[in-house]
């Protein structure tokens, strides 16, 4: 089988590509992946350093969390998985505080003992009147007040978007929980956990149908062309498809610096840095995402580094100031005249979607417009996953 003769064509191994093609090659359609990267896995992407034996997240550290039953049940197909919960600290000004903000980050800040009533009193009296907050720092300031906006979120923000927190969409910083009480999870969800074996066995499992053929090192720019007859599922950016005819949609890549130490290096799986003065946003120390792995004497650790990605850089987070949802608009406008392409991902739907956002949306597609399409013909929605 080979992209001619395949039933559909898949172009990406990310959890969006992988999720539509495990799902196809079930039913017994013939499915050709195609990868410009030579490997599997997306950003998802880990691998085991050979030095140190330590699980490495290539892309920035990974964590699986989700309240959907339905997404948790379909990849614990695919793996088993080890008890996690993530926590994070932050560095400001020399001293470290809990993450996200909970009642332990606003009692250290005052640096004294607060009830949740105080610590609500507290922050309504810093957090300046927002009714309606159009903006991320207004909606920061709305949430925790300007003292912790201030110390915690101006700084990091800047650093990682390079834009004016005032230019920024409120619903970036509406991801964080804020508690008043001592939980500190990052993330509230029902399901948290890390893959057993790590990310890149998963989706290894996901293709490992005989009716899937992986075509790796492949850019589907390159072979675009030769247009197969088969429907195009592309999770590559969308503005890339298109050549950039109407315009580059503003992305932010990453630099990881992976470095090596003795020892135990921060004592936590990811310290972030809040201070704009120091030029990289958070450290992540890998091990301490497996703790019930023995460890050697070494420890790896990545310092991650944010900048506007250029047009050869890694797309990694759509910036999604005003001019690129104009653009956006454009692009989908154009979207829809490509006949039996379907854009989705987190790259070509320009969203910010996690793993399991990216996996519920690629079954959402598959059921709705995919399945029908290829058993019975029924014409496929472009953008099929913004439903
Ligand atoms: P991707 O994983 O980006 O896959 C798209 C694939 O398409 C890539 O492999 C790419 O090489 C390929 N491709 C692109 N263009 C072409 C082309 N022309 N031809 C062939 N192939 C092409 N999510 C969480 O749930 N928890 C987290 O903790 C978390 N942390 C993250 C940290 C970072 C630093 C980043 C960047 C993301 C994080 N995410 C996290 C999000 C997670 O990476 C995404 O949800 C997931 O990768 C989306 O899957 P996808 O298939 O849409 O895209
Ligand atoms: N954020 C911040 N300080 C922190 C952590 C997060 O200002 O210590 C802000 C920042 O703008 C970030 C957003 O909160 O983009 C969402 O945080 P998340 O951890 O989801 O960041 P991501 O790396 O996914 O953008």
């Amino acid at each position: 089988m080979n992209i001619d003769t395949a039933d559909l064509v898949v172009v990406g191994a990310g959890f969006y590509g992988a999720t539509i093609a495990e799902r196809a090659a079930a039913e017994g359609f013939r499915v050709a992946v195609v990868e410009k990267r030579n490997h599997i896995g997306g950003n998802a992407f880990t691998y085991v350093d050979d030095a140190t034996g330590i699980e490495v997240h290539k892309y920035g550290p990974h964590i699986f969390h989700t309240s959907s039953r339905e997404i948790f049940d379909y990849l614990s197909r695919f793996t088993e998985w080890t008890p996690y919960e993530h926590r994070t600290w932050t560095t400001a000004k020399g001293r470290v505080y809990p993450l996200p903000i909970n009642l332990a980050t606003i009692s250290l800040f005052n640096d004294r003992a607060m009830s949740p009533a105080e610590a609500r009193a507290w922050v309504a009296a810093n957090a300046g009147g927002i009714a309606e907050p159009a903006n991320l720092e207004e909606k920061a300031i709305s949430l925790i007040g300007r003292p912790l906006y201030e110390t915690f979120i101006r700084g990091y923000t800047m650093k990682q978007w390079q834009t004016d927190p005032r230019e920024l969409p409120a619903d970036i910083i509406a991801r964080l929980p804020v508690r008043y009480t001592f939980d500190n999870r990052y993330f509230n969800d029902a399901y948290q956990a890390m893959p057993k074996d790590g990310y890149t066995p998963i989706f290894a499992r996901m293709l490992a149908s005989p009716n899937i053929e992986l075509l790796l090192g492949c850019d589907w720019h390159e072979i675009a062309p030769a247009r197969p007859a088969a429907p195009v599922v592309y999770t590559g950016p969308i503005d890339r498809y298109f050549g950039r005819r109407l315009g580059a949609l503003g992305w932010r890549t990453i630099d990881l610096h992976l470095e090596t130490h003795e020892g135990d290096f921060q004592g936590c799986p990811v310290m972030n840095y809040a201070d704009a003065e120091i030029p990289f946003t958070r450290i992540s120390e890998f091990r301490h995402f497996q703790p019930q792995r023995p460890c050697g004497d070494q420890t790896l650790i990545a310092r991650e580094f944010s900048r506007s990605a250029g047009p050869d850089d890694e797309p990694y987070y759509p910036v999604n100031l005003a001019a690129d949802k104009a653009l956006l608009r454009s692009y989908r406008a154009l979207a829809a005249t490509e006949a039996g392409v379907l854009f989705g991902g987190r790259l070509g739907s320009y969203r910010y979607l996690d793993m399991h956002q990216a996996i519920g949306a690629a079954l959402t597609a598959w059921r709705r417009h995919l399945q029908p399409h290829l058993q019975a013909g029924v014409p496929l929605r472009p953008m099929a996953d913004e439903a």
